[in-house]
């Protein structure tokens, strides 16, 4: 893997390589063995989505199957969810000038012995996080997803239900949410203020950042 960011390796006058870190993301078979180990037995296939034009940055968990299958971050029904709270259209959500959407790890980890999706690896977020948040630099709004995510970026020790509702001390710049998988519907009846209060400021802020 290069060290290179944006740069060429000249070896003589005929050799040019040009290497990215979204080449290196690409590249990356860190996670091989673990994921050739699950029941699924797949290769790593890293969703790399973001440009450092990005206004809005969504951190999520890890690709689902069906993300692991499209390429695509969110093609599943948690996506529809997270569009519906954003509201936003699909075109918007994947207009990578403006959207960055940025997992604890690129990769679909696999399920575990319930069906589960497994964790996002650790190693994801240390081999790769800082290099991708430099090369984004600032963003206006960032939208901290689930329990990984607020842990990393918030640095949030509590629950995904605690730490949401501290959503007004993060806001506008900062918005934590509960993951949209259709798994968190009891959550959202058991919490209506999420929708009642949290969800009109935050797409308020979207249509504001992104217009
Ligand atoms: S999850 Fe991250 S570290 Fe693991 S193989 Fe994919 S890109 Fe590499």
């Amino acid at each position: 893997m290069s060290d290179l960011r944006n740069g060429s390796i000249r070896g003589d006058d005929t050799y040019i390589i040009r290497m990215t870190l979204t080449d290196d993301i690409r590249a990356c078979t860190l996670c091989a063995e673990r994921f050739a180990a699950t029941a699924t037995t797949h290769s790593p296939r890293p969703v790399i989505w973001f440009r450092p034009s990005a206004r809005l940055m969504i951190v999520g968990q890890a690709p689902g199957a069906r993300v692991h299958e499209s390429g695509r971050p969110f093609t599943d029904p948690s996506g529809d969810r997270l569009r519906d709270w954003m509201g936003v259209d699909t075109a918007t959500f994947y207009n990578q000038d403006r959207v960055a959407i940025l997992p604890m790890a690129f990769c679909f980890p696999g399920y575990n012995a319930k069906g589960s999706d497994l964790p996002p690896p650790p190693i994801c977020a240390r081999t790769w996080r800082n290099k991708v948040m430099a090369e984004l630099g600032d963003v206006d709004l960032t939208l901290v997803v689930g329990r990984y995510a607020q842990k990393w970026h918030l640095g949030s020790k509590a629950g995904v239900t605690d730490t949401v509702r501290t959503w007004r001390d993060h806001a506008p710049r900062v918005f934590p949410l509960p993951h949209p998988s259709w798994r968190n519907t009891a959550w959202l009846k058991k919490n209506p203020w999420f929708e009642a209060d949290l969800l009109p400021v935050l797409r308020a802020r979207i249509k504001e950042v992104l217009t």
